[in-house]
């Protein structure tokens, strides 16, 4: 599965947020025999449309998609020079498929700041220079490679330049990510992910809030600022550990006294699972209604194959339709009376909340 790797300096309320984040933890409830490990948070995907196709489908159980975080501890200055801890910093960060860094943005007497003050810019900037100065050490060694590489092969020659456009972005000081779309920059993505670089990958921001600045929308927006395109989640971590601790009800309550209509945690599952690319389709029965976790544009043998390689390898058709149309119909029966339900072949591109039942060969 897909992974979050969460970073942030000392003291910024990792721990905190990443408790909140395991309370939750959906493995425990659903897969009673897993393994969990302690540095992994697997936290359902909110989703409405499932308990509506639980009650259609009259299923007995819900289960959501998942969103995982691996939190990676040990970010110091000089992580890059590949000092003990600052090497494995690294590595954990090499295999996360997207980074979120935490951020402080609460004001507290009672907890130190690493840097004496709280500064969310120059704490972004902090890691970022740990990461950008890990990305320019590995381009050291490619620049050279594809230099003698382009000498022999024609084709290799645009790898070069690109490679010599992203060093001189990270010379500046920026991450790759930031300017993955921005055209005067002119990077071509694909080969720029294929140098293996560790600011290629998404960021989410986390700015940890205290109470009053979670009702400061000016505060928000300069904050979001310092970070767009990249996505930013506002939330007061230790709010969240009580959240978790309370019954639904309760917990919605105490949301509302904030004009919030869902916790901190369900948005950063959300926007996690968006910036790494992904998408849900819908099975539904008297047993359980699922939702399955895809990429943007897989076809539907591709989408079989989650749920077992036979599916994918013995893919006849998908019969489907889009959980709108179902919950307008109310029954399976109506919306296949009114035409909604269609038959997908081979070639057809999945959408989110696709509700699917697959036709396939054993
Ligand atoms: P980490 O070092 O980044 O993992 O930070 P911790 O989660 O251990 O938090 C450091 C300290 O800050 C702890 O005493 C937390 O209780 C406190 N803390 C965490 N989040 C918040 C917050 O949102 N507001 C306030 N006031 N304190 C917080």
């Amino acid at each position: 599965a897909l992974t979050i790797g969460i970073v942030g300096l000392p003291n910024v309320g990792k721990s905190t947020m990443f408790n909140a984040l395991t309370k939750n933890n959906v493995l425990a409830a659903n897969y009673p025999f897993a393994t969990i490990e302690p540095n992994v948070g697997v936290v359902p995907l909110p989703d409405d449309r499932l308990a509506r196709l639980a009650e259609i489908h009259g299923s007995e159980k819900i289960l959501p998609a998942t969103v995982s975080f691996v939190d990676i501890a040990g970010i110091v200055r000089g992580a890059s020079e590949g000092e003990g801890l600052g090497n494995k910093f690294l590595a954990n960060i090499r295999e996360a498929d997207a980074i979120c860094q935490v951020v402080r943005a609460f004001e507290d007497g009672d907890v130190v700041h690493v840097d004496g003050k709280v500064s969310p810019e120059s704490d972004i900037e902090t890691i970022h220079t740990e990461l950008i100065l890990a990305d320019l050490q590995t381009l050291e060694k490619a620049v050279p490679r594809l230099e003698k590489e382009s000498r022999i092969k024609k084709e290799s020659k645009p790898l070069l330049d690109n490679a010599l456009v992203a060093q001189k972005v990270l010379e500046e000081g920026t991450t790759l990510y930031a300017v993955k779309d921005d055209t005067k920059v002119g990077l071509d993505w694909a080969a720029t992910t294929s140098l293996g670089l560790l600011t290629t990958k998404p960021f989410i921001y986390v700015f940890n809030l205290d109470e009053d600045q979670l009702a400061d929308a000016e505060l928000q927006a300069s904050l979001r600022a310092l970070v767009t395109p990249a996505d930013s989640v506002f939330l007061n971590a230790k709010l969240e550990m009580d959240l978790m601790e309370m019954d639904a009800a309760e917990a919605m309550e105490l949301l509302e006294s904030f004009g919030a209509t869902e916790s901190g945690i369900s948005q950063l599952a959300r926007t996690g699972f968006h910036t790494l690319g992904l998408q849900t389709y819908l099975t539904a029965g008297p047993k359980e209604s699922r939702a399955w976790t895809i990429g943007q544009g897989w076809t539907a043998p591709q989408a079989a194959g989650v749920i077992h390689t036979d599916f994918q390898r013995g893919f006849i058709k998908a019969e489907i339709v889009s959980f709108d149309d179902l919950d307008a119909a109310g029954s399976m029966a109506s919306a296949k009376a009114a035409g909604k339900v269609r038959m997908e072949g081979k070639e057809y591109v999945m959408s989110d909340g696709d509700v699917v039942e697959f036709r396939f060969n054993v």
